[in-house]
């Protein structure tokens, strides 16, 4: 059992196992010619994984096949990971809306930073809610970045988005900057000078409020990388959170077999042994200026935030028998929010900002049938 799990768990996470797809080959990343190591297809994996979930009901996200290109999955990767994929976007979906609200709330301009950001499509949902914040950055390895630029320059309904339409995506440099406040920037986040020089470059305002989501990308950086760029925007003037969705526990039977799977796949988890648990997660987040952090494990998290008609809708999807194997990959996840507000007080707008608010549907929701278009 402990092997199955093991590639249960890069799949669900990192790097999946073999969905049979058009232009997708058998180890189920996206050989387009583009030279890409590792990491980098781990975008894909993510991507693929989301695709499938939502594909079975768990939750509606009409952009994504926008990055799949024509073909979609045609063998989803099962109940186990469909249902995990959903607990990671309530747990970071969660951080967002409450972000958001938090700012709108207090009458505060808003910044996003979505660190290894992939093929993530919220601003786009955002977008079409007419919710997205002032600023929306996306960082990522230059191939990633050149991908996803293309991508949107292709699909009418990603550059529709941005006013400047097509040209807004500049492949040449491979990057986009949109007026819409929607910005993807290359960068390696190995190196904080250039992360910033990026983020400058993008428009980010480090005397304004800035959630920043780290999404499975800190756990493969190096230790004093990943906490060099969680410093950058612990100690910024404008205050802000942090939320990271990532392994833990590497260090037991399914913890080690996860590692070096993911290593064997050139996708070492390079920060996993400094940051090992939920304890080292807050520890990180206060170090690096955040005063208030709080990691749980996935499945801790689940329990606890997702209301109990929401589990029993997804829990009814599909047939899953495996409950201890689920229990047990979803306990070698964390997901942790810091806080940091920017003026301090008792009337702090982030203040409120807790990592068990109550979910009772992924955020952000796909529009209503029938609405408008927000306007851009
Ligand atoms: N956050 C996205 C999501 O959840 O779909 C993608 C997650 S994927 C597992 C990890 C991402 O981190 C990849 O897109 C990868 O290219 C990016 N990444 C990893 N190391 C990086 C680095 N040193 N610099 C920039 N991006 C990096």
């Amino acid at each position: 059992m402990e092997s199955r799990l093991a590639r249960t768990t890069c799949y669900f996470a990192d790097g999946h196992d073999g969905f049979d797809r058009d232009g997708f080959a058998h180890d189920g990343f996206a050989h387009d010619g583009f030279d890409r190591d590792g990491v980098a297809r781990t975008a894909d994996a993510a991507h693929a994984g989301r695709l499938a979930a939502s594909d079975a009901g768990y939750f509606a996200d009409g952009f994504l096949r926008c990055f799949a290109g024509a073909a979609g999955l045609r063998r989803s990767p099962g109940a186990m990971i469909n249902r995990g994929t959903f607990a990671r976007l309530a747990a970071i979906g969660s951080a967002c809306e409450q972000f958001l609200d938090a700012c709108a709330a207090a009458g505060s301009p808003a910044q996003v930073v979505s660190l290894g950001a992939g093929l993530d499509t919220r601003w786009w949902a955002l977008h079409a809610l007419g919710r997205q914040p002032r600023l929306w950055v996306e960082v990522d390895q230059e191939e990633v970045v050149r991908r996803k630029a293309l991508a949107i320059g292709r699909d009418a309904a990603l550059h529709g988005a941005l006013p400047e339409g097509a040209a807004a995506a500049s492949l040449e440099r491979g990057a986009v900057s949109s007026a819409a406040g929607y910005q993807l920037r290359a960068a390696d986040l190995r190196d904080v000078s250039a992360l910033e020089a990026a983020l400058a470059d993008a428009g980010w305002r480090p005397a304004e409020p800035t959630l920043v989501l780290a999404e499975c990308v800190l756990v493969y950086l190096p230790p004093e990388a990943a906490a060099a760029v969680v410093a950058l925007f612990g100690g910024a003037p404008g205050g802000g959170a942090l939320a990271v969705y990532e392994q833990i526990g590497p260090d037991d039977p399914f913890g080690r077999t996860m590692v070096d799977n993911l290593r064997r796949r050139n996708c070492a988890l390079l920060g996993l042994a400094a940051c090992p648990s939920c304890a080292a997660q807050e520890a990180r987040a206060r170090a690096a200026g955040y005063s208030r952090a709080e990691a749980v494990p996935v499945l801790e998290y689940y329990e606890a935030a997702v209301s109990a008609d929401e589990r029993r809708r997804v829990e009814r999807l599909e047939l899953l028998d495996e409950l201890e194997e689920w229990r047990l990959l979803l306990s070698h996840y964390a997901v942790a929010l810091a806080v940091r507000d920017g003026r301090g007080g008792a009337d702090a707008p982030l203040g409120a900002l807790s990592l068990r608010a109550p979910v009772a549907r992924l955020f952000p929701p796909p529009p209503a049938r029938g609405a408008d278009p927000p306007p851009s």
